[in-house]
């Protein structure tokens, strides 16, 4: 089974599309922008969205989704879509997002019983088996309440930072677990670190003090770090400062459309 890059930049143009992973076809990671890209039998099929944090480029699409598929999932046995994230983060989509001000509550639509989506609150540390994936919650580090994720693979864990800025406790655990693929940010190049600071990103600079923290695979595994969230036209500049620090483990820049194995 594969891991399906939807969207991995920081912001919109042609050919960028902001953050959002399809796993094994049932799992959303985060519903940016890349989910408009899925036909509308594969999203049908989306039965878990796993939500970062709250900013719109992360979860608009769970508002459109769930208007694509409302007939299809009312009419279908699978019952509605389940929405997991931090509780604050699920308080804010009510409050801000399916409020009937900017978008319908569809965690009662087309009717109480039936929703098409529900919402499930989750926590940093938890450990969830979703369509026979085993998932982490890891901590992050931003300007509002957020988790990364990371999904058990065959060759090791692949981890997803989410937007983070610098984060002592993931890599922590980060430590205590073999990793296969290291999906982290890197929202600004170095002429905006005071910004990505202020953000709470990571600029080329903050990824390499980060990434000191994370030891060598054991047992001679390689581990491949994949950079994300980088802004449209900036991935040159971005990609160069990167390079330039010559990190200790093998980087690239993560493309929307590449299919990730994990089996
Ligand atoms: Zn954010
Ligand atoms: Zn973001």
């Amino acid at each position: 089974m594969t891991i399906r890059v939807l969207g991995c930049s920081g912001a919109i143009a042609a050919g960028s599309r902001t953050t959002s992973f399809l796993l094994d076809d049932r799992i959303l990671i985060d519903a940016g922008t890349g989910v408009g890209d899925l036909t509308l039998e594969e999203l049908a099929r989306i039965d878990h969205i796993l939500v970062s944090h709250s900013h719109l480029d992360h979860v608009v699409s769970i508002a459109l989704l769930a208007d694509s598929v409302m007939r299809r999932r009312a009419l279908s046995v699978d019952g509605p879509i389940r929405v997991h994230a931090l509780p604050e983060t699920l308080a804010t989509l009510r409050q801000h997002v399916f409020n009937g001000a900017i978008w319908p509550d569809f965690t009662r639509l087309p009717s109480v019983e039936q929703p098409v989506l529900a919402f499930e609150p989750l926590h940093t540390g938890d450990r969830l088996e979703l369509c026979g994936r085993r998932i982490e919650v890891l901590s992050a580090v931003h300007t509002v309440p957020a988790v990364g994720y990371a999904v058990q693979g065959r060759r090791g864990w692949w981890v997803f930072t989410g937007d983070t800025g610098p984060n002592p406790a993931l890599w922590r655990r980060l430590a205590e677990l073999d990793l296969s693929d290291l999906i982290i940010e890197t929202a600004f190049s170095d002429e905006e670190e005071a910004l990505a600071r202020k953000s709470g990103h990571l600029s080329p600079s903050a990824l390499a003090r980060e990434l000191a923290h994370l030891k060598g695979p054991a047992g001679g595994g390689a581990l491949q770090v994949h950079i994300t969230h980088i802004k449209p036209g900036e991935t040159g500049a971005v990609m160069g400062q990167i390079r330039a620090l010559s990190l200790q483990h093998p980087v690239r820049a993560l493309e929307t459309g590449e299919r990730m194995a994990l089996d």
